[in-house]
């Protein structure tokens, strides 16, 4: 399973969480509900860099590929699929590159353009 590529349109943007300058939107679905960090629910995370965090496994190729430095780890305990999580801290800072889309082993990441 990849993340769901339609998420903008299909999925509910219903939280927000702080990023370095500006909130990282946080999208869900009835399927995919945010339930908070420390939950085992997590939803897709970030608008121009999307990330399933529900998917996501902390392989960190994501982290190393990326040019100038859109993430960093942020810890989700108790998550089933991993208990740390690429957060899109610096997301306005994308080139749209899609390095970290292609490397993903898990299919988590989606690069969308304005
Ligand atoms: S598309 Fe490129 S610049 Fe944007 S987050 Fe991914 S690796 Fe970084």
């Amino acid at each position: 399973m990849a993340i769901d590529e339609n998420y903008l349109s299909t999925y509910e943007q219903s939280a927000t969480f702080d990023g370095e300058n500006q909130p990282i939107e946080i999208w869900t679905s009835a399927d995919q509900p945010y339930k908070g960090i420390g939950s085992d629910k997590l939803g897709i995370w970030g608008t121009i860099v999307g990330v399933d965090f529900d998917l996501c496994i902390a392989d960190g190729a994501c982290i190393d590929a990326c040019p100038v430095e859109v993430f960093e780890w942020i810890d989700t305990p108790g998550h089933p699929a991993s208990e740390k999580k690429p957060i899109m801290i610096r997301e306005e800072e994308c080139i749209i590159c899609r390095a970290c889309e292609s490397v993903c082993p898990v299919e988590a990441v989606l690069i969308s353009e304005d």
